[in-house]
């Protein structure tokens, strides 16, 4: 919840604005003195219609931490800056600020260093991915070291979807005397603290530690917390790993109710994930026991609850079905198959104590595929979801002029992997391996990626190991249409002339249907490879069902340097004009032209109030 702090009467009129534009704030009256820490023990943030000066020395005595405390923006008077003061990264105040800025039609004004040099924050780095900051880590100094241009190392012991750092940062082994960024489920890194290693030299870094151990937990009736937790403390020590690591424990269902595995869990903050016994008896495993398999259903409970909940690493989803089979043929069976990038191992094989088993599986990091269309052309048409992606990205994939077109986005360090018209099957190929290889990959496309676009193309490789992120774009229909007046204002299709991929008499079959159906008819690619004819064909055929004054409008360039728009009718309309950066709309028979403006009219009969 956002809390709304307001001194004065305009004040109040914005903080009336907030109110409306957002459903989960909440209004804070009274003087300041009282309202502010009361907002400020109950809300996840705080805009303050205050000085900065005055909300300073109200929040003092109030601060704990900037993990803890809510993130505070102030706003002037006038409404023309938002003032993030505190909890600018972890408070989410840098990004309210901004959200401020738009609804009041002011400006953000952020102080950080790393967003003001369009680079990560170290403590904010990974945290979506589920990083953990090992306590300990030299945030603040590595993170001066990054700004200020210093080599820095990366090593990382998998490849993680992570944002790109600047290029000073290295990707390679930590080095004496060089800060370090480290990223390893290991204890016994060098440059974890503590680690002779690199500590030793003077050395600054660093740890995160990523989501990646899962816990396979079996247990017999009556078994105590204790034993469980030992137990589970020793499997990971002695291996080597870090608890901060751990996902996620996992057990078969029966379980449920077993008291002291269920306590020991919850001790350590895991979640627990339970799985059938005729689920996990399906599990290949290095250790099965028939004594287990005839008590639980199963031959291991352990090893294959590890395996089986670090297969599921997929986030829920529609599409995300279960973990496929053992039998299935992508994962043929065989214990342990490192080959496929999507595949867990198990890191440490079944460990018994009296009452309990414990065995570690690694789950592979998922790589992250944003298919991102940044719409028509002007920037302000490109969504902010969009622009988000295009800095998430560590790798941006794309027809070179797209590339250009929002190049300026993307953060230091980012790599590009451009080419020119053509390479479609190319680039989505290198999208999806990019991905699969567990990067974070933006790949773009202009208007909509999925319409005539690289969206079909990547899915049509991607497989389920990795995660995919599609956002939305304006795409050249809408904004030719937005441009021309109303001409989508009923049953409308697109249809590409392009025949590179079509057979023409397939595209003709199109036409001819959407013809008979008096559809609105938007065709992308009008001048297939510089050739006019299809366009004169797709007209002449619309051209038998509607009348010849049906308006035809056309767009070049729309919302692009140059744009031009013009309108004529299905009768006078000359194609010679058009070429591969227009889009034309020809209307239905009911569409017209209103006051200059193509408007297809919705025919409904509006159901008069009663
Ligand atoms: N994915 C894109 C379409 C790619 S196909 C989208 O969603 O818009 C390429 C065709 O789209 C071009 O031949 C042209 O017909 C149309 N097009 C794309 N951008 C355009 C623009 N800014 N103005 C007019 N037509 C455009």
């Amino acid at each position: 919840m956002i809390g709304l702090i307001a001194a004065t009467a305009a004040g109040r009129q914005a903080a009336e604005r907030l109110t409306q534009a957002w459903p989960d704030t909440r209004r804070y009256e009274g003087p300041a003195a009282v309202a502010l820490p009361r907002a400020f023990s109950e809300c996840d943030a705080i805009v303050c219609f205050l000085a900065v000066g005055a909300t300073v020395r109200l929040l003092a005595p109030l601060l704990a931490g900037k993990r803890s405390d809510p993130g505070v923006v102030c706003v002037d008077e006038a409404l023309r800056y938002a003032v993030p003061v505190v909890g600018a990264h972890a408070g989410g105040a840098n990004e309210l600020a901004r959200k401020v800025a738009l609804v009041l039609g002011g400006e953000a004004v952020i102080t950080t260093a790393s967003d003001a040099a369009g680079s990560v924050a170290l403590d904010e780095f990974g945290a979506d991915v589920g990083f953990a900051v090992e306590p300990g880590s030299d945030l603040a100094a590595v993170g001066a070291a990054i700004l200020s241009g210093e080599r820095v190392t990366l090593s990382a012991d998998a490849t993680w979807p992570l944002p790109p750092l600047p290029p000073n940062v290295v990707s390679g082994p930590p080095e004496p005397g060089v800060p370090a960024i480290i990223v390893s489920d290991r204890t016994d890194v060098p440059g974890h603290p503590g680690h002779p290693g690199l500590s030793a030299s003077g050395g600054l870094a660093v740890v995160y530690r990523p989501p990646s151990l899962v816990i396979g937990i079996g247990a017999s009736r009556g078994v105590p917390a204790a034993e469980v937790s030992t137990l589970i403390g020793e499997a990971l020590a002695d291996a080597g790993l870090s608890p901060r690591s751990v996902r996620l424990a996992a057990t078969v269902d029966l379980k449920a109710d077993e008291v002291g595995l269920l306590a020991a869990v919850r001790g350590r903050d895991w979640p627990l994930a339970m799985f059938p016994a005729a689920e996990l008896a399906a599990v290949p495993v290095p250790n099965p026991s028939e004594t287990v398999r005839i008590a639980v259903g199963t031959p291991s409970v352990a090893e294959a609850a590890a395996l089986l909940a670090a297969r599921a690493g997929a986030p829920a989803g529609p599409f995300h079905s279960a973990p496929s089979s053992p039998n299935s043929p992508n994962s043929p069976n065989r214990p342990n198959r490192p080959s496929r990038p999507g595949e867990p191992e198990l890191v440490v094989a079944k460990r018994v104590s009296a009452h309990a088993t414990v065995a570690i599986a690694r789950a592979r990091p998922r790589g992250r595929l944003a298919i991102v269309g940044i719409g028509p052309g002007a920037r302000d048409l490109m969504t902010p979801r969009a622009a988000a992606e295009l800095r998430r990205a560590s790798v941006v994939v794309g027809l070179d002029q797209y590339v250009d077109q929002v190049a300026d986005l993307f953060r230091p360090g980012t790599r590009i992997l451009a080419t020119g018209l053509g390479h479609e099957q190319e680039r989505a190929a290198t999208a999806v391996s990019e991905a699969a290889a567990g990067r974070a990959v933006a790949l773009i496309g202009s208007g909509d990626a999925g319409v005539y676009a690289m969206g079909s193309p990547a899915l049509e490789l991607a497989d389920e190991t990795i995660d995919v992120i599609s956002v939305p774009g304006v795409t050249a229909s809408l904004a030719a249409a937005a441009l021309l007046g109303a001409p989508l204002g009923h049953d409308h299709a697109l249809i590409s002339l392009s025949d590179l991929h079509t057979p023409w008499e397939a595209i003709e079959r199109r036409i001819t249907a959407v013809a008979e159906a008096d559809l609105v008819a938007c065709f992308y690619n009008p001048a297939s490879r510089g050739r006019s004819w299809p366009l004169r064909k797709a007209l002449a055929i619309l051209a038998v069902c509607r009348p010849p004054e049906t308006p035809v409008g056309w767009v070049r360039d729309a919302s692009r340097p140059g744009e031009a728009v013009s309108a004529s009718t299905l009768a006078a309309f000359d194609p010679a004009g058009v070429d591969m950066r227009t889009l034309v709309i020809v209307g239905s028979s009911r569409s017209a032209m209103v006051a200059g403006r193509m408007v297809t009219p919705r025919e409904y009969r509006w159901a008069a109030p009663s």
